[in-house]
């Protein structure tokens, strides 16, 4: 695996291999099987993957958030080494940002205005530049997102059409452990206990899924609220249209139960899309 820290020599690895189909996964690092399964579906679509290792400050809206983000990066890069993954881009802060830590602001409409955008103010900001810096240096083909950041493939897919970007986005399935738990790179800071209780996310989000048109939705959505805010502080869980993320107007409609939340002060979220 082609490894650098440094934007020139990247670009002029790259350069070396045009003509060729360049896949690209970007991350925070902790890779798990989710990160994997992404790298694993651009390989098959490539010539060459790209995956990238940043832990993004301007998308962190608590400083302590950011110091506490896992970081594992000699493991990162035996896991890479063994998918077999061509190059790995970990670049540190000064090379992504040399001007400083000032992030464009972008309109990219209601998409961004709610769930993450009123929990997390300005993350949204913060995760477009950064991949439009990433696009930029490494002008990939396809992009590979997981849709267990729902709401930031539909954020990315807005960005991409707005300056038209010419890259193909693939947003591919959440990946879970044995329990059904999301894998997350913020699962290693859970103890057993609260392990345990974050189970209560995907069991709650399937009774959702399974039972979504049979009742009311208010109905649903205040059993499914009571039952996860047994083990977890939430910050939401919703019913909306699948692709604006706005209050659905009939069960025809795309839709998607959107949450999140805290067990303990590790902030989880999770999604499931339903079938009216
Ligand atoms: P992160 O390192 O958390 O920024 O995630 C990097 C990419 O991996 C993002 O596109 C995430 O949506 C994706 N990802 C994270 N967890 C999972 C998962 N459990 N299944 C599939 N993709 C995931």
């Amino acid at each position: 695996m082609f490894l650098t820290k440094n934007t020139a020599v990247l670009k002029a690895h790259l350069a070396s291999s045009s003509g060729q189909s360049i896949g690209f996964v970007p991350t925070m690092g902790a890779l798990h099987a989710g990160h994997i399964s992404l790298i694993e579906k651009s390989l098959k679509e490539n010539d060459i993957t790209v995956c990238s290792i940043f832990v993004n400050p301007t998308q962190f809206n608590q400083a302590a958030d950011l110091e506490k983000y896992p970081r594992t990066l000699e493991a990162d890069i035996t896991l890479l080494e063994k998918t077999g993954c061509h190059v790995l881009f970990h670049p540190e802060i000064a090379e992504m940002y040399p001007e400083g830590t000032a992030v464009n602001m972008r309109d990219l409409g209601l998409i961004t205005q709610v769930f993450e955008g009123v929990f997390r103010v300005g993350h949204f900001d913060g995760v477009c530049e950064i991949v439009n810096r990433f696009f930029q240096i490494i002008q990939p083909t396809k992009a590979y997102f997981g849709l267990k950041d729902y709401q930031q493939c539909m954020v990315i897919n807005a960005m991409v059409k707005s300056e038209s970007i010419p890259v193909e986005l693939v947003f591919s399935p959440t990946q879970r452990d044995a329990n059904e738990l999301a894998l997350s790179s913020r699962n290693r800071r859970l103890d057993e206990a609260q392990y345990k209780d974050a189970l209560i996310i995907p069991q709650t989000l399937q009774y959702v899924k399974e039972n979504y048109g049979k009742q009311t939705t208010e109905t649903l959505l205040n059993e499914a609220r009571q039952r996860i805010s047994s083990k977890t502080k939430v910050d939401y869980l919703d019913i909306v249209h699948a692709e604006t993320l706005q209050p659905i107007t009939s069960l025809n409609e795309p839709a998607v139960a959107l949450f999140a939340g805290w067990v303990g002060d590790v902030r989880l979220i999770d999604n499931t899309l339903l079938m009216g």
